[in-house]
């Protein structure tokens, strides 16, 4: 068993973070393990910028967005000479293993680390966009989806009163499953995703013919990978010459109060990750599949890209 962990979280923060730096620290105290928290990801691993953790020091964040560790984005790190400093940096404090929470990116640095220097890890997925291959969840991406659906509520009720098609452009720069869930939950027209193509011309004379029938208004969800929602909102001005609105919602989709279903699951993922760390175990993501906690190979995590559900595809269509 090992005797001391630290743990970090990495890249864009995501709402629940906190509550899986909370459950790792806690579940690795309570077995008697020395706890040892990075501020700012690899950029504190790189800086020496490590404390000794108490279970008070999770103390009153539960309840947080954001990630009381702090997180970067840290080029040294993606070298093999920063990778070693951050091995030298781990060892020097007698740490023997890392949990790393963070997105696609943070989990693809942990691989390196580990396979690089042999230095056990295990990742918790932490993103809202929900892109980790493996998993059917991501801590933060409920948070993110009831973000999103409060600003739809509030655009339906303008986009109503004038008979305006509204555009709404939320993240997603590779994936398109916020734009999806709250398309769907938001009742959009269209939902438009990097994964899919689409033909504007065929939106625009399908938006054309609804309004000459009667519809009120038409809502559009785009994901920012699958084009910019000041672009699609022109050409459909362009084509139609309907009065239509634009929304970015940026980064309002990362903060927030964690839902319960992240603080539960970030909690319940975190339990896992400390338990398999201080029982020496490595190169392990913990993720959700249908409601279950599983462990996902870490090299396959970062080496496969998530698919959309295709059923959520196919029901946008039909319902919209
Ligand atoms: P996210 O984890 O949210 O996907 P990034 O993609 O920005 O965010 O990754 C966070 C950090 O992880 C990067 O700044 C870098 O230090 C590290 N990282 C990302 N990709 C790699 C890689 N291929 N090899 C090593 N480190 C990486």
């Amino acid at each position: 068993m090992l005797k001391s962990i630290a743990i970090m979280t990495s890249g864009g923060d995501s709402p629940g973070m906190n509550a899986a730096v909370r459950a790792v620290t806690r579940t690795a105290l309570h077995a008697g393990v020395k706890v040892w928290g990075i501020y700012g990801g690899y950029h504190g691993l790189l800086d020496e910028e490590m404390f000794e953790m108490t279970s008070k020091s999770v103390s009153d964040i539960i309840q947080r967005g954001g990630t009381f560790l702090g997180t970067a984005r840290c080029k040294r790190f993606t070298t093999p000479e920063g990778r070693q400093l951050g091995y030298k940096n781990l060892v020097d404090r007698g740490i023997q293993g890392l949990v790393v929470v963070g997105g696609d990116g943070s989990l693809r640095g942990a691989s390196a680390l580990s396979a690089e220097t042999g230095m056990p890890i295990v990742g918790l997925p932490g993103t809202i966009d929900n892109d980790v291959w493996g998993s059917d969840y991501t801590i933060g991406c409920d948070t993110a989806a009831n973000t999103i659906i409060d600003a739809i509520n509030k655009l339906r009720d303008t986009a109503s009163a004038h008979r305006r098609v509204i555009v709404l452009e939320v993240m997603g720069r590779n994936s398109g499953w916020l734009a999806m869930t709250t398309g769907i939950s938001g009742g959009a027209e269209y939902i438009l995703v990097p994964e899919e193509e689409y033909d504007m011309d065929e939106i625009c004379a399908d938006m054309k013919e609804s309004y000459e029938r009667g519809k009120r208004y038409i809502l559009v969800v785009v994901a920012e990978g699958a084009g910019k929602g000041f672009d699609i909102s022109q050409q459909i001005v362009e084509r139609t010459g309907l009065d239509t609105r634009v929304s970015k919602l940026g980064h309002i989709q990362r903060g927030g109060s964690p839902s319960v279903i992240d603080r539960v699951r970030a909690s319940q993922l975190g339990e896992n990750a400390a338990l398999a760390i201080i029982s020496g175990l490595s190169d392990i993501v913990f993720g959700f599949d249908r409601g279950h906690v599983v462990s996902i190979n870490l090299h396959d995590a970062v080496n496969n890209k998530k698919k959309l559900n295709p059923e959520l595809m196919r029901l946008a269509k039909v319902l919209a």
